[in-house]
Formats: C-alpha cells, structure tokens, sequence
C-alpha cells in the first residue's frame, strides 16, 4: 500500500464512521421526542407522564453532548494524524531526548495522554456540572471533583507509566514476536487488576461498608446458598457521594470476588427487589460471563497487537498518517488514535453479545427469584435513572449493552 492510499482509507473510514454516529444519535433524538407526549402502553401504570418526559429531555441532552463531542474528537483525532499535531511534539521532545530512546517514547505517549484528558475535560465537566445537576443528579461538588482527578493522576503516574514504560521496553527489545510479549504482559496486568482493584483501588475513590441490614443480609445470604455462591462479602458503596444513580455489581473473580450495592439503590428497591437484583447478577456469574469477557478480550488483544506487529514495519503507516519517523512509541500512538474509527464497525456484535447476556441473567433471576420482583426493580430504576422506555431501535442496536426496557420486560414476564 501507498502512504497516500492509506491516508484516504483512513479519511474515508473516519468520516464515514463520525457520520454513521451523527445519524444514530439525531435518530435516537427524534424518535425519543417524537414519543415524548405518552408513556408507553406496558408502564403506563408504573411511570407518569413527567418521569417519562423528564427521561426524553435527560436523553435529549445527553445526545447534543454527544454530538459536540464527536465533532471535536474528530478534530482532535485529524489534528494530530494529518494535520501533524504527533509530530510536532515528537519533535518538540526531542530538544530534551534523544529520538528512538525510551525517555522520549514516554514523553511522546504520556503527551498524547495529557492531551486526550485536556479535550475530554470540557466535556466531563458539561456532563457533571451541567447535565447531571440539571436533571437533578449530581451530588458531586467541584472540590471532590478535583480531588477524584487528582488521585487519578496520581494512579497515572505510579501505575500507568512504568507499564507504559514495560510495554515500550518490550517492544524494543523482543525481537520480531514482541506482540507475543506485550500481549501476555498485557493480559497478566489486566488480571492482576481485576484481582486488585476492588481490595485496593477502589476504596481509593468510595468507601465499602458490610451490608449490615440484618433482615436484608439474611435475604441475600439465603439467595446465595440456593445459587451455590461464595463469595468475600457483601458491600455497600457510597455511591451517593457523586450521583444519584443507582446501581449494583459484582468484581473481581476467584476468591476476591464481592458483591457491591450502590447506597443509592437500596434506599430505592424493596427487599425482594433487591433480592431480584442481585440474582440478576448471579446470573452473570453462573453463566460465566465474566470470564467469556475476559477471554474475548484477550483474543481481540492479541489480535490487534499482532496487527500492530505488522504495521509498524511499514512506511506508509507513518507516512500515510503524517508522520515522517518511525518507531515503537510514534507506532503506539498512531495505532490508539486510528484503531477505533476501525472497529467501531464491530459495535453491533459486541452490543448484541452483551445484551445475550443481559437475556441470561434475566432468565436465571426469575427461576431463582420472582421476575415479578425483578420487572418492579427495572421499572424503578429506568424511572429513577431518566432511562428512555424508548430507544431508536438502529441506535440501540450500536450503542446499548442492555436490551430496550420494553423488550427486556416483556420478556421477564412472559417466564414468570
Ligand atoms: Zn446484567
């Protein structure tokens, strides 16, 4: 391939896909404000009229976010390929490190990374202290704000930069099967995070209590015995320390595995609700899914670094995406500003395959539970969290890792 040949793909693959998404998030607008006036027929005793044009505007509003945000990453991504942002400041760098040396890799890669965190900011910052308040929530104020992005920074710079600098390390000095090398450390830190994080991380940003409702806890731990599940324990997080939103979830694998309550869902749900829930998530769990991620993740891995491992021997990837040197770390660069416009694409499948999943819990909580209990759990939460109960359905086939609410209710009780 010619470097001007592969600069026209990759125009051409980029705009083609910022179009694609500009088209699904109008539609997803358009369908949801052309709904906007009646609830719809299977919750319209559940949900009034004013929760249900609350979830259109709240959806509204995220979707114009959204489409700024993807003119400017657009932008940003065309900048610094084509338009030579990269090179600039490879060669900027180069007035401190010596070009190929793995001080100016870092320094190129951990720019890249500053500069995607100064673009996203704005956004972020729209999302919390504009959007979330507005709709009523956003419980987090500018000074835990500061304080969240300060300890990310900081888990940047001490865990984020030696892997960068182990992988760029590797990936000089293995020889022609590199890829083979980066991906296994790769695949062994991604594991070792998952064991980690929710011990030692996460606490860093919330703080885990033991669920200590004893009527509740006793509810649980019976859904536990009948389903075969040991787990570290039962957590509740004080999630409404930022949002209003609720939620549940289940971490970490093997013996570090817990089950955490967001504070937020169990002042909303019924006991028995809560029950559903969490049998929902042991479907997730009995079904391994957790597990077929990981293994789909480390295949696609390895994957795209075998793809990397192509690429970075030929000329006309540098040179079709701006760029006049060549190297590992300008190679890595490239590759994480390029890859997405290529697999976004393959959205739909992993959409699908997750919402399979969602399908599978389901079934197993309501013949482990009542699905009663668990439509009643949903319908709250879609009232509660402003979810639309009515997607664009090409919009949801892209985007949603969870069946619509009418299909996925439908579904419920017709197995109760
Ligand atoms: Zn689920």
């Amino acid at each position: 391939m010619t470097a001007s040949a592969f600069s026209l793909l990759f125009v051409l693959v980029l705009l083609a896909g910022a179009l694609l998404k500009a088209v699904l998030m109008l539609r997803q607008m358009r369908h949801v404000r052309a709904r906007r006036d009646a609830v719809p027929a299977a919750f319209a005793d559940s949900i009034n009229l004013s929760s249900h044009q609350k979830a259109a505007d709240y959806t509204g509003a995220r979707m114009r976010l959204g489409l700024a945000e993807l003119a400017v990453s657009l932008l940003f991504v065309l900048g610094l390929t084509l338009g030579g942002g990269l090179q600039a400041v490879s060669d900027a760098w180069q007035a401190y490190f010596a070009p190929g040396t793995l001080a100016h890799g870092i320094a190129l890669l951990a720019t890249l990374g500053v500069l995607s965190w100064l673009i996203d900011l704005p956004f972020a910052l729209t999302r919390i202290f504009g959007i979330e308040k507005r709709f009523g929530f956003n419980r987090m104020t500018p000074a835990l704000f500061a304080a969240d992005t300060a300890r990310e920074i900081l888990l940047a710079v001490v865990l984020g930069l030696p892997i960068l600098a182990a992988v760029l390390w590797l990936m000089g000095a293995m020889g022609e099967r590199w890829w083979l090398w980066v991906w296994a450390f790769w695949f062994g830190v991604n594991l070792l995070a998952l064991l980690i994080w929710p011990t030692f991380i996460a606490p860093l940003f919330n703080k885990f209590t033991p669920l200590a409702d004893e009527a509740l806890r006793a509810r649980v731990e019976g859904l536990l015995e009948r389903c075969g599940f040991r787990s570290r324990g039962l957590y509740v997080m004080d999630g409404s320390r930022r949002s209003a939103h609720g939620n549940a979830y289940f971490t970490g694998f093997g013996a570090a595995k817990r089950i955490v309550f967001f504070d937020t869902l169990l002042d909303k749900l019924a006991p028995q609700e809560v029950e559903a829930v969490l049998a929902h998530e042991l479907g997730h769990f009995h079904h391994r899914h957790v597990l077929k991620r990981i293994a789909v993740m480390g295949g696609g891995s390895l994957a795209v670094l075998a793809l990397l491992g192509m690429l970075i021997e030929q000329p006309w990837f540098y040179a079709g995406l701006g760029v006049s040197g060549t190297g590992t770390a300008m190679a890595l660069a490239l590759f994480s500003l390029v890859l997405p416009a290529f697999t976004f694409p393959f959205a739909p499948l992993m959409s699908y395959w997750s919402r399979a999943h969602e399908f599978e819990a389901d079934r197993y909580a309501a013949r482990q539970t009542r699905a009663g209990d668990l439509v009643s759990a949903l319908v709250k939460l879609y009232r509660d969290n402003a979810a639309t109960l009515t997607p664009d359905p090409l919009y949801s086939r892209f985007f949603d890792s969870h069946p619509p609410a009418a299909i996925r209710v439908a579904r419920l009780q017709s197995q109760t």
